[in-house]
């Protein structure tokens, strides 16, 4: 595994971040015990650095899975809008992390130039905590070329995360070669560029996720790549990507037929978009916010890229489920 300098701090991310998000409890799919054991396994892989978020609610998972070592590096984030609600956040964040400094944190999800100056006070107190000795090294997550352009411009940014991968897809504002410029604007600016969704959430995960995977691995504005993974065979095949590796025995063959879920979360607007582009009609409303029939589902991944909220995820199915499920 190759290991990044994050700007000039001290902190060192691994090329493959773990993403955690899928398998917090807003997935509600493993026991808390399962979710340490697999956090583990990629640790012993080599991956050092942990993605969470303050809306993952994920952070407990890495304390039971690793205590309160400091040999590993946590991405986390806020969504915070004003001053106080960010020195909340990574208070809290310290609290349940356990530490006494965050290694990386984040203005989560900027999606404009309006959308940060509406911001300001939250960015301002990001600022404030590096100079105070609460965060090494400060940064934005953002889903847009505008976000991504913005963070280029803003010396105090050290470390971007950026929706990336070889669709374009969940990219707000623009295609992949728009957000390429903007990546490259990064580079230029010593940013260390983080992409995630490289599978799209899970979209590209039925029929491209070999080609999806070699794309954003070699990408070269690419330092490192933030995956969510929920299976040991997931983290073995992610490693072999990110060391250039050829897929052990019968991986391609089993990543390539796990049967997979599809799960909305609650964030979800009730805007009505993926509806009409499911090609089974798995897709339905209920109370405002969208569900799906499973029965019906297929796994295309058309629905996802349509969502402006990144609600939509295509997961690896618990066996209970597959057993249940349509196979
Ligand atoms: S993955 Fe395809 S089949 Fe399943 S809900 Fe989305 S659009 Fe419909
Ligand atoms: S596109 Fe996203 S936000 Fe809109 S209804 Fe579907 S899941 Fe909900």
């Amino acid at each position: 595994m190759r290991y990044v300098s994050v700007g000039d701090t001290d902190v060192k991310v691994s090329q493959l971040c773990f993403g955690t998000l899928q398998l917090g409890p807003l997935f509600s799919s493993m026991p808390p015990v399962q979710a340490a054991e697999v956090l583990v396994y990629a640790r012993e892989r080599g991956i050092t650095t942990f993605d969470t978020a303050r809306a993952f609610k994920s952070r407990d998972l890495l304390t039971h899975a690793f205590g309160t070592t400091a040999d590993i590096v946590v991405i986390d984030k806020s969504s915070a809008r004003t001053y106080e609600e960010m020195e909340r956040d990574i208070a809290e964040s310290l609290v349940e992390l356990d530490r006494e400094e965050a290694d990386i944190f984040l203005l989560y999800d900027v999606r404009s130039r309006e959308d940060f100056s509406l911001r300001r006070g939250a960015w301002d107190y990001l600022k404030e905590a590096k100079e105070m000795g609460l965060v090494k090294a400060i940064g934005f997550s953002t889903h847009t070329v505008e976000g991504a352009a913005l963070a280029a411009e803003l010396p105090e940014v050290d470390f971007v995360q950026v929706t990336f991968n070889i669709a374009g897809f969940g990219i707000l504002d623009g295609d992949l070669k728009a957000m390429e410029e903007a990546m490259a604007k990064l580079k230029a600016a010593g940013k260390t560029v983080c992409a995630v969704k490289p599978l799209a959430g899970g979209m590209l995960a039925r029929d491209r996720w070999e080609e999806a995977l070699e794309f954003v691995f070699g990408h070269p504005l690419v330092d490192c790549v933030c995956v969510g993974m929920t299976t040991h065979e997931e983290v073995d095949a992610n490693c072999a990507f990110a060391n250039a590796e050829p897929l052990e025995g019968t991986l391609r063959e089993t990543l390539t037929h796990m049967p997979k879920r599809l799960v909305i979360l609650d964030w979800c607007t009730g805007c009505e978009a993926c509806l009409p582009v499911c090609p089974t009609n798995a897709l339905f409303m209920q109370r405002g916010i969208a569900k799906v029939l499973p029965e019906r589902c297929d796994w295309c991944g058309k629905c996802g890229p349509l969502c402006p909220e990144q609600a939509i995820f295509l997961l690896p199915a618990p066996p209970r489920e597959s057993a249940e499920g349509k196979e």
